[in-house]
């Protein structure tokens, strides 16, 4: 069994965050205040929130991509992992929950490094590219409705500068991807994702099985 991904049990994944997890207070604040939501699932594993901020700082990552911020533990988690001059734009569309994120970001003195655009993800990343003055990105994150990922990540794709990283969430969907019988939207629809990925040549691909599955699919520099 060991050339495979193991499986984390009851007992192996509290292990796991016992010997690993280094998670700062505010976000472990953040994290217990947005479990008393009924939305709560929709929260990134706090040991994916550290995987990513290592993976944006082994980038050297200066501009952050966010698609679905919901209370915002995964852009505190990177913003904190930028240099100063660092900056993000987070889109999200609902201001009940972001109004959560933006109240932790200036505890961290970080709020002034997000640019929050509230409205649909589609229109923002539309509006990023037609606009001359975007800089490319350097990391992107795509966590937001499952049918849209398709649309978002050919816009991130655009967005990202040669060498950039999109990162996009839940890409094993509780492991229904491999179920044939589930045809519910969401989950054909990432089923039909994750095999566009697969035939992708622009990008370098790798599915980590860390919280719900996180794919990485790197730009290719040239
Ligand atoms: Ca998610």
């Amino acid at each position: 069994m060991s050339t495979r991904s193991i499986g984390l049990d009851d007992e192996l994944y509290p292990y796991l965050l016992d010997v690993s997890l280094r998670e700062s207070p505010l976000l472990a604040e953040l994290r217990a205040e947005t479990a008393r939501l009924p939305e709560a699932r929709m929260q990134i594993a706090p040991e994916q929130g550290q995987f990513m901020a290592m993976l944006a700082r082994l980038a050297g990552a200066r501009r952050y991509l966010e698609i679905g911020t919901f209370t915002g533990y995964s852009t505190l988690a990177i913003a904190q992992a930028l240099p100063s001059d660092g900056r993000i734009v987070a889109c999200d569309l609902s201001r009940e929950w972001t109004d959560i994120a933006r109240r932790y970001w200036r505890r961290a003195g970080v709020e002034e490094r997000v640019d929050l655009r509230l409205g649909p993800a589609s229109e923002t990343l539309q509006a990023l590219r037609d606009d001359a003055a975007t800089e490319p990105f350097d990391l992107a994150f795509i966590d937001a409705d499952k049918t849209g990922y398709a649309a978002y990540y050919e816009h991130c794709l655009e967005l990202l500068a040669p060498g950039g990283l999109v990162m996009i969430d839940n890409t094993l969907w509780h492991g229904s991807v491999a179920d044939r019988s589930d045809q519910r939207e969401d989950t054909v629809a990432i089923r039909e994702f994750n095999r566009k990925l697969y035939r992708d040549d622009r990008v370098e691909l790798s599915l980590v099985p860390i919280g719900d599955g996180l794919t990485l699919a790197r730009k290719h520099i040239a």
